[in-house]
């Protein structure tokens, strides 16, 4: 009965019909996520081709050429190795375009911070390239009023340094006034055991906390104006 009942359902062509069009839409879906795949796939290809070529330009000292294979890679929708934003500062910089040099070095070592094998050279161009648009350069150095901390010791700004808190149940004044059929009678202030004060609740006494370095405005590095003489390896 199940078996003629199974046959009876695969014989009607509606059914049919919907097992067609679910199955076209499956092969749809396999032959463009391949399709959406293997453009992918081609960019990453030619963008290979791409960079080994440019940075062989680049060691040839043919930064011209070197320059339109960026424009060609920049068109690729990928995401570029690091070093990439330092081959281009490097083609620019030899192009005497400093500024676009320099902006394309400052990415690169935002993107590596410490890490980067040419941060180093990187910040050194990026002085030259400085010289060379403006004549002096500014070099970073530890902020020696906070100990590149960026924080410093300040004075409590919730005691203002007193280390006590004013009491806030009493006012201050230790006790609290109570009312009953007697009168008024006045009793020692629990929270702060009639003294009329409490220990800072911020700085626990230590009278300071920690604030920002103005010297560094809280970086912990100062930018050193320098004269371009002073460049080393100019
Ligand atoms: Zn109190
Ligand atoms: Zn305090
Ligand atoms: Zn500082």
């Amino acid at each position: 009965m199940k078996t003629i009942f199974y046959l009876l359902l695969n014989s009607l062509p509606t059914i049919d019909r919907i097992r067609q069009q679910i199955f076209i839409y499956l092969i749809f879906l396999v032959f463009s996520s391949i399709n959406i795949y293997s453009q992918e796939l081609s960019d990453q290809k030619i963008f290979e081709a791409y960079y080994q070529e440019t940075i062989e330009l680049i060691s040839q000292k043919k930064f011209q050429e070197a320059n339109e294979k960026f424009k060609k890679i920049s068109k690729l929708e990928l995401a570029f190795p690091d070093e990439l934003a330092y081959y281009y500062g490097y083609t620019q910089y030899n192009l005497g375009q400093y500024m676009i040099a320099k902006e394309a070095f400052e990415k690169y070592i935002k993107l590596k911070t410490d890490t980067g094998r040419y941060v180093g050279v990187a910040e050194q161009f990026i002085h030259t390239a400085d010289c060379n648009l403006k004549g002096y350069y500014f070099n970073n150095a530890t902020c020696e009023a906070c100990e590149g901390l960026g924080l410093v010791d300040i004075e409590c700004r919730t005691c203002k340094g007193k280390g006590q808190e004013l009491c806030n149940q009493c006012f201050g004044r230790g006790a609290i006034k109570k009312r009953d059929n007697f009168g008024e009678t006045f009793e020692s202030c629990k929270k702060c055991i009639g003294t009329g004060y409490f220990t800072c609740t911020k700085c626990h006494d230590s009278k300071h906390e920690k604030g920002k370095c103005l010297v560094c405005d809280g970086k912990g590095k100062l930018k050193i104006k320098k004269d371009c003489n002073q460049l080393p390896n100019k």
